[in-house]
């Protein structure tokens, strides 16, 4: 309401809903938003309002006090946002457009009863805003909204969703009826179900019988959120660019690649070291220069860095090892692979008919992976494969990605650690941002 409220907002809203859908309609084969997608068609409040404004969840979690300290799950606390997606880029991209939802300790959270109770204000207030919609003094009519997506990392999805919670043994996507035991095997030679409503319902039911306590086609039960208008797990929990690629697969192929040139002689752990040390990294990449990768990295088999630096190093290394690039024939293919799916996913005004190429792409990274690296094959090169299936049933995975809701984050530990003030948290941080 406080966003709506504020000078210009609803005019920059129906500005932008109104030039996307132009734009869309004169060159179909363009995704720009949520309503150009297939899930969309499936969104019946979408279909009554077609002019509704988008909201997007986000949940992450945060540890507030010192993560090795003695008492770092009690100070864990699980938090909410929406975020308008109609606003313009510009101004979406701001800390100050990122609402807050709510806030609650995530030990709390563990419980099923504790769980209704926490989700229900939220559940139907948001039902009543996308059923009723809003009159504010600014606009003369009712607005509408509608929710798209709930954005989150792999661990909050499965958790909100009702899925299992490890993603090394049994049916680890919540996309598709994958094994973890297939993992290896080429999705040129065999391909898996996607997830449906219907059978999915159905693995609800069996999970939630008494005394059974395996999870069913990796689902372990309903999701706090089933009775959210226009949410469902298979469809409304997103896989997110940042924890896939730039901290999944990215930092992978790097130590993969330096690991090869190291076998191969052809540049000692000492070299490396200082050829990331001697770079000169140019204007636009100076904020995002990663930390050096030391022996000690490639040794324990760790990048260091946050996820822009990891990206940054990532796109780098051709030019950084530009000496031997072209001799680490193992893991060469997988790079350019990797760095051609990374052009398309990281766009953020996407073509239809780049779809069928980017599936094909991303096939092809799973194969090479499996043949030449199959030892680091791990759920999130999975992953990797559902993008083109995501972005058709949705838009551009950067409209859905976790990387500005990251700076809220940091906004909340910061305040957190400041206030020194553990007695309730999530009250503290909720006072002091509606100051
Ligand atoms: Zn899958």
């Amino acid at each position: 309401m406080k966003t709506i409220n504020k000078p210009d907002v609803i005019t920059y809203l129906i500005g932008n809903l109104n030039d996307n859908i132009v734009q869309t309609k004169k060159d179909p084969d363009l995704m720009l938003t949520y309503r150009d997608g297939t899930g969309a068609k499936d969104n019946s409040l979408l279909k009554l309002n077609p002019n509704a404004f988008l909201i997007q969840l986000y949940s992450d979690g945060i540890g507030i006090i010192s993560p090795i300290g003695p008492k770092k799950d009690e100070h864990k606390l699980t938090l909410y946002y929406f975020v308008l997606q109609d606003l313009p880029d510009v101004v979406r991209s701001m800390l100050q457009s990122i609402g807050l939802v709510g806030i609650c300790c995530t030990k709390y959270l563990s419980l099923e009863t504790n769980r209704i109770k926490y989700f229900e204000p939220i559940i139907n207030d948001l039902n009543h805003l996308q059923t009723t919609g809003l009159s504010v003094q600014s606009f003369n009519g009712q607005l509408h909204f509608v929710l798209s997506l709930l954005a989150g990392d792999n661990l909050a999805a499965h958790e909100i969703g009702g899925f299992q919670r490890n993603f090394n043994s049994g049916q680890f996507c919540r996309l598709c009826h994958i094994s973890y035991e297939f993992r290896l095997t080429p999705l040129t030679d065999i391909s898996f179900l996607p997830r449906r409503v219907t059978t999915h319902n159905m693995y609800v039911q069996q999970a939630v019988k008494p005394f059974n306590t395996k999870p069913v086609a990796g689902v372990v039960g309903e999701s706090p959120l089933s009775h959210l208008i226009g949410f469902h797990p298979i469809k409304s929990l997103p896989n997110d660019l940042m924890h896939d690629f730039a901290e999944g697969v990215c930092p992978l192929i790097i130590l993969a690649m330096l690991k090869e040139a190291s076998a191969k002689r052809l540049m000692t752990y000492d070299q490396i070291e200082q050829k990331m040390n001697t770079f000169n990294y140019g204007m636009n990449d100076h904020s995002n220069k990663p930390p050096k990768i030391r022996a000690k990295h490639l040794t324990n088999n760790r990048i260091i860095g946050s996820a822009s630096q990891k990206l940054c190093l990532f796109k780098l290394i051709p030019i950084i090892f530009d000496d031997v690039i072209d001799q680490l024939t193992n893991t060469l293919d997988i790079y350019t692979c990797l760095r051609e799916i990374i052009s398309y996913t990281y766009s953020t005004k996407f073509r239809k008919s780049w779809l069928p190429y980017l599936d094909s792409l991303t096939t092809r990274f799973q194969s090479l992976m499996v043949h030449h690296l199959s030892q680091v094959v791990i759920s999130k090169v999975h992953f990797v494969t559902e993008y083109s299936r995501l972005i058709g049933a949705n838009e551009p995975a950067t409209h859905f990605w976790c990387m500005r809701f990251e700076g809220k984050y940091l906004y909340f530990k910061q305040l957190a650690i400041r206030s020194l003030n553990f007695k309730n948290p999530a009250f503290t941080l909720i006072k002091r941002h509606q100051l």
